[in-house]
């Protein structure tokens, strides 16, 4: 179920938005993201944008994050460059963040319709990865 909007992670919004706006640079860098962590940090990043598959910013926050100690989060957004306001995640990303963080929040739509919604639910009928890795282990 969405949450309200007066629940909505504004902090976590305007993180991403201000890493957009001070940070993002030319082709390479043209979106943040924001992470929530459980313990409540925020962690930040922005995309590396390169022809052979460079991470979109969801993925370096992963990085960001563990490189901080942070391996769980709560709710994530990422934001565009040039005020484009928040993105949602590619499909590449839905799959990372679901198998990753089950219980992941996802922050998406623009304006009056923001509103975070369990990455489940942005991946309908979805194929879990942990659930497809057989145990070899005789014991
Ligand atoms: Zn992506």
């Amino acid at each position: 179920m969405p949450m309200r909007t007066q629940d909505l992670d504004h902090e976590l919004i305007q993180a991403a938005a201000q890493v957009a706006r001070t940070r993002c640079r030319g082709d390479n860098h043209t979106m943040a993201a924001a992470a929530r962590a459980r313990d409540g940090r925020i962690v930040t990043a922005v995309n590396a944008y390169h022809f052979t598959g460079g991470p979109c910013a969801e993925l370096v926050v992963i990085g960001a994050a563990a490189a901080q100690g942070v391996y769980e989060l709560d709710t994530i957004v990422a934001v565009g460059d040039r005020d484009r306001g928040v993105v949602p995640p590619c499909g590449r990303c839905r799959q990372v963040l679901l198998d990753y963080f089950p219980a992941l929040k996802v922050i998406v739509g623009q304006g009056d319709r923001l509103r975070a919604v369990p990455v489940t639910e942005l991946l309908p009928e979805s194929y879990v990865w942990a659930d497809h890795q057989l145990d070899t282990d005789p014991a």
